[in-house]
């Protein structure tokens, strides 16, 4: 199974493709976590990248794509791609190499996305928690792997506001274009982790169903 999930920023990806991960074996790809893995190198494109992040721009689909492209030859199959499209131009390079089988769209309003974000705190292992509504049971260690937790650099306020302007002006053509194509399964990600999951498995069956037909 090829999936990707896509949505606002705070709308949950990471945690779901956890989900799939930990429940379908399904590989997780999160490019966001490919490109800060990158950023942290000392290179020239390591610190390119970190100057975009930082300032709450989406990193050229050329850099996304080649980084994105080498994780996913190295699984081929059973993965879900995490942030990735961002843009439309991005979309229509992923069907050129890879078909996908189903897209999941998380839909939250932008109030939600600004209260989740600055309430955001992250672990290295790809865990993410939201002290409103999605606390680690210890405090500020990962419940996954026992690491100390930490807030992104992007997930301050005046960042977050660009981000979510950037996400409607880049991503709503995505997720209008996969409409049509007839990929998209939209859920409502304001529930918790564990039900908004439920739902996209309820939707996903019934469309891989009516495919399949
Ligand atoms: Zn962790």
């Amino acid at each position: 199974m090829k999936l990707s999930i896509i949505g606002p920023p705070g709308s949950g990806k990471g945690s779901q493709a956890e989900l799939f991960e930990k429940e379908l074996k399904l590989k997780h790809i999160s490019v966001g976590d490919l490109l800060r893995e990158e950023s942290k190198k000392n290179t020239a494109l390591g610190k390119t990248i970190k100057k975009i992040l930082n300032k709450g721009d989406l990193v050229p689909s050329k850099i996304v794509w080649q980084i994105t492209k080498k994780e996913i030859s190295s699984v081929r199959d059973n993965f879900i791609l995490d942030g990735f499209s961002r843009e439309l131009i991005e979309a229509k390079v992923l069907d050129k190499h890879i078909g996908l089988d189903g897209v999941i769209f998380l839909h939250i309003s932008d109030n939600e996305i600004l209260r989740r974000l600055s309430n955001r705190w992250s672990c290295s292992c790809g865990m993410t928690y939201n002290l409103l509504n999605y606390k680690p049971r210890k405090d500020k260690l990962c419940d996954n792997c026992g690491r100390k937790l930490y807030k992104r650099e992007d997930d301050r306020p005046d960042v977050i506001k660009k981000r979510i302007k950037v996400y409607k002006k880049e991503t709503i053509p995505v997720v209008d274009y996969y409409k049509k194509n007839n990929l998209l399964i939209k859920v409502n990600g304001v529930k918790k982790p564990k039900e908004v999951f439920k739902e996209i498995l309820h939707k996903l069956n019934k469309k891989l169903y009516k495919v399949s037909k």
